[in-house]
């Protein structure tokens, strides 16, 4: 028989305690809708356990009691998973108190973090040991380690270090009857069976909760330099990516591609951007090359004058102090707020391979102006990993609401020329609930089925993040 609030709120508050139980609306809105204030829903209550074994508890009460529970990290998702339902009938579980650094060894190049710590914390930690933890977001002063596995979060440093599933090696989850799981091992080499972490990496919180990491280490870049360049099209920034490589290696470590119509929204809207380029050009690409080498901003150099004398590059700026560099990172990062000044943008997070991107781009943007005269595609960021967020912009003169009706037509242009080349319609931000019926109109039939299936196993009464990711009956 189902718990009534009172009887809910009591268990719950028996296992957790009082404090770190929240039944008011008042106290419970921020957990039940994102910073942009989208997906709302309503929770029967938004519980804080502090350790492991509490999250265990508490799932082993909701197991027996088919309560459904949403993890929630840092709460910057950006595909509705985090947020509860509004039909009222969830617990939001916060994984904020978890915030414990169990363990960080320099020599074995690894660190045991709690999943409520944020990747900044994480960063931070690493640094503290002459270590660098690779994963980097614009969102990392907020989100989470275990919102950043969940998610199998992406970032601007994918290109030489992975994205966070290629930068752990053990994990601990708490499944949905409460056991758990111990894989924090800390091995390189481990071929003991399936390899189950990876499972829950990249599941939205659908399949256990993970409560705990072990995340890998590298060796903090002697050496960084940022460059600026101005570009022809995505064509020559692919060239000169290639160039790079050729002189780099693994060394290249950001790629990213901003369109111009980008650069002007950014130094038009937020304070303090400018072109830090004298002549104007179509495209831009930010890059950074990492090494131990004292001579790399030297050997930089000489690299782009040659990418220059190649007519790969038009022009380029390399940043000569911590201040530059910042400002030219402002650029790239400041563009999603910048956009929000042009009225509405219909957006996307696709990948596709490399090769690919630049005809993509050609593709859709035509198809676009088809549907809709004096659109304005934004596409920009990660070309390093092919991966594009293929923003649209409203024409200037369209009212908001006439452009975002128009949010499933023109999706299925973008998703259209992205799944013919075989690409992918979510490449780091997940499913959620935003692209759960998208799923099941591009994935193999066969993977779909599997997924169905080890929702099943590792969580037989539904109750972990219900209708997120799959639904069971679809
Ligand atoms: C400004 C901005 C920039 C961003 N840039 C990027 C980017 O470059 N690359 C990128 O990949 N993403 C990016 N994101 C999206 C987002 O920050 C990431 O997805 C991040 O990894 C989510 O972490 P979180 O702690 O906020 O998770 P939440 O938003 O709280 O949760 C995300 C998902 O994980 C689940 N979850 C959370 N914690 C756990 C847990 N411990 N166990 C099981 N499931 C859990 C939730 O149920 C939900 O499905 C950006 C977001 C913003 C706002």
């Amino acid at each position: 028989m189902a718990l009534s609030d009172q009887e809910l709120f009591s268990g719950l508050a028996a296992l957790i305690g009082e404090k770190n139980t929240l039944t008011t609306p008042e106290d419970m809105a921020s957990y039940c809708k994102e910073w942009r204030g989208l997906f709302p829903g309503r929770a029967r209550a938004v519980v804080k356990p502090a350790d492991t074994a509490e999250v265990a508890s508490l799932l082993r009460f909701c197991h027996l009691h088919r309560i459904p529970v949403v993890p929630q990290g840092g709460n910057t998702g950006l595909v509705g998973g985090q947020t509860p339902w509004d039909k009222g009938d969830e617990i939001v579980l916060s994984l904020q108190r978890l915030n414990r650094i169990r363990d960080i060894d320099a020599l074995s190049d690894t660190m045991v973090v709690e999943a409520g710590v944020t990747l900044q914390a994480a960063q931070e930690a690493a640094e503290k040991v002459d270590r660098l933890f690779p994963l980097s977001l614009a969102s990392e002063g907020s989100c989470t380690i275990g919102g950043n596995l969940a998610s199998n979060a992406g970032g601007t440093a994918v290109l030489a270090y992975g994205n966070a599933r290629e930068l752990t090696m053990g994990l601990e989850v708490v499944l949905a009857d409460g056991r758990v799981m111990d894989l924090l091992g800390r091995l390189r080499k481990d071929n003991t069976g399936y390899d189950l972490k990876n499972i829950f990496i990249g599941s939205e919180g659908t399949l256990g909760i993970i409560t705990a990491a072990v995340l890998k280490l590298y060796p903090r870049p002697r050496a960084q330099v940022t460059i600026f360049a101005g570009l022809a099209s995505p064509a020559a920034a692919l060239a000169l990516l290639n160039h790079l490589k050729a002189d780099f290696g693994a060394g290249v470590t950001t790629f990213e591609l901003l369109p111009r119509i980008a650069l002007e929204m950014v130094c038009n809207h937020i304070a303090g951007n400018r072109d830090p380029l004298m002549t104007r050009h179509d495209w831009y690409v930010l890059a950074e090359i990492s090494g131990a080498d004292e001579n790399l901003s030297e050997r930089v150099t000489l690299s782009f004058e040659t990418a220059i004398e190649n007519a790969i590059v038009a022009n380029a700026v390399i940043a000569s102090s911590l201040d530059q560099r910042m400002a030219l990172w402002r650029l790239r990062e400041t563009l999603p707020e910048a956009q929000g000044h042009e009225g509405g943008s219909i957006k996307h997070d696709i990948a596709v391979p490399l090769a690919c991107v630049p005809q993509l781009i050609d593709d859709v943007c035509a198809r676009v102006e088809r549907l809709v005269p004096g659109a304005r595609p934004v596409p920009f960021g990660h070309l390093g990993d092919g991966n594009l967020h293929f923003n649209i912009t409203q024409p200037k003169a369209m009212d908001r609401a006439a452009f975002m009706a128009l949010w499933d037509e023109i999706g299925d242009i973008v998703y259209d020329e992205t799944v013919k080349r075989r690409g992918s319609i979510s490449a780091e931000h997940g499913i959620g609930r935003l692209k759960k019926k998208l799923l099941r109109a591009v994935k193999d039939p066969v993977a779909l089925a599997i997924m169905a299936d080890l929702k099943r196993t590792l969580d037989p009464q539904g109750i972990l993040n219900p209708g997120k990711v799959i639904d069971l009956d679809a």
